[in-house]
């Protein structure tokens, strides 16, 4: 295969036939998203927000963008950007990792840190003060941009129904934006109204009425209520452990060569207790959003 950009390399991920710890008759099948360029899900959403902004023309040649992030869009945008040989300035808490903030500054970023105590939430007051500070701004603000969940409408939820023969019984994802799963999730019920929608959170995000705090799985969790919720249909949201997200993690790099992020961890926790409750036969589907390897350093296997 030949190819004359990368961008061209997002999208269409393969999609992984888990045959573990599956009640008989039953499958999990995970979308292996660490296999886009930028090495996570959020490369669909960097080149769709920017494409979205051109065709609205929101952005030019010069415009400077700048976006909160807790990495991965970051990387996604700074990716796309880079191809349309725009700046990009991203504003990331102080917490996430290490191999993120890296990559992001290798594809020519410039990185503003906001203090981790301030969550996300600081990152997107910071982002609003850089964009009134630096002329020619555009953020493109994931947490709130329609364009979010409809780069995965568009791609994830298509690619997926395309893949598999079958109807969906239930789709699991987790929130950290809410974009994913609200994109996704809209499009399998659009297709197929029995589609059950299972959202995934850590410990210390809010969405079972629990309140915020400090975990260690990283990229999903909320502080408010993701407004693309309001548009979706969610039949249940399961609350799992780092614990519990950190142990798959580990089985699936024994059990399945899989090198998964912690997100990814709980989706598979997430996944494998639905299998339990859902009658026999189900087909189960769910997103893997990264791999370990970009956690390395935070001991993601210890
Ligand atoms: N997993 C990881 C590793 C992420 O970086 C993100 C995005 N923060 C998600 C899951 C959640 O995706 P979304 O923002 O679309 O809810």
């Amino acid at each position: 295969m030949t190819i004359k950009s990368v961008t061209q390399l997002i999208g269409n991920t393969p999609l992984l036939d888990l045959q573990i710890d599956v009640p008989q008759g039953s499958h999990i099948y995970a979308k292996l998203e660490m296999f886009n360029p930028g090495g996570s899900v959020k490369d669909r959403l960097g080149q769709y927000l920017l494409q979205d902004a051109k065709v609205r023309g929101k952005i030019n040649e010069q415009t400077t963008i700048i976006e909160p992030t807790a990495g991965n869009t970051g990387i996604g945008v700074a990716l796309a950007a880079q191809q349309l040989g725009l700046l990009t300035t991203l504003v990331i808490p102080e917490k996430f990792s290490f191999e993120k903030q890296v990559l992001m500054q290798a594809l020519g970023a410039k990185l503003v840190h906001t203090p981790s105590e301030a969550g996300i939430k600081g990152a997107i007051q910071k982002a609003r003060e850089l964009e009134q500070e630096i002329s020619n701004s555009y953020v493109p603000m994931q947490f709130e941009n329609p364009a979010n969940p409809a780069a995965y409408y568009h791609t994830l939820g298509p690619e997926l129904v395309q893949e598999l023969d079958r109807p969906i019984t239930a789709f699991v994802a987790g929130a950290g934006s809410g974009g994913t799963f609200a994109g996704v999730a809209k499009y399998l019920i659009d297709h197929d109204p029995a589609t059950k929608t299972i959202v995934v959170e850590p410990e210390g995000s809010i969405l079972n009425g629990g309140s915020a705090h400090a975990h260690r799985t990283e990229g999903i969790g909320v502080e408010f209520i993701p407004p693309f919720f309001q548009d979706v249909r969610i039949d249940q949201t399961l609350t799992i452990s780092d614990q519990a997200a950190f142990a798959q993690v580990k089985a699936a790099a024994r059990k399945l060569g899989l090198f998964i992020g912690s997100s990814s961890g709980a989706a598979l926790a997430a996944s494998l207790q639905a299998a339990q409750e859902l009658p026999a036969n189900s087909t189960i589907v769910t997103i893997f959003p990264d791999s370990s390897e970009r956690y390395l350093s935070e001991k993601i296997y210890d």
